[in-house]
């Protein structure tokens, strides 16, 4: 899905959200929150990003 304008949070109106990590599909790379423009380690752009269940949730 191609450059969805809703990079804030999972709002899920009487759900828990669940925290959200981003991992560069490149190099591994974690981040937690906010999806930067560009992976700090590797310069991946944001669609080398996937979305990974914070572990211990
Ligand atoms: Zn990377």
């Amino acid at each position: 899905m191609p450059g969805e304008p809703n990079a804030g949070g999972h709002e899920d109106p009487g759900g828990e959200a669940v925290p959200l990590n981003w991992a560069c599909t490149n190099c591994g790379y974690r981040v937690e929150g906010e999806l930067p423009e560009k992976c700090p380690d590797c310069g991946a752009n944001r669609e080398e990003f996937e979305e990974v269940p914070i572990p211990g949730f």
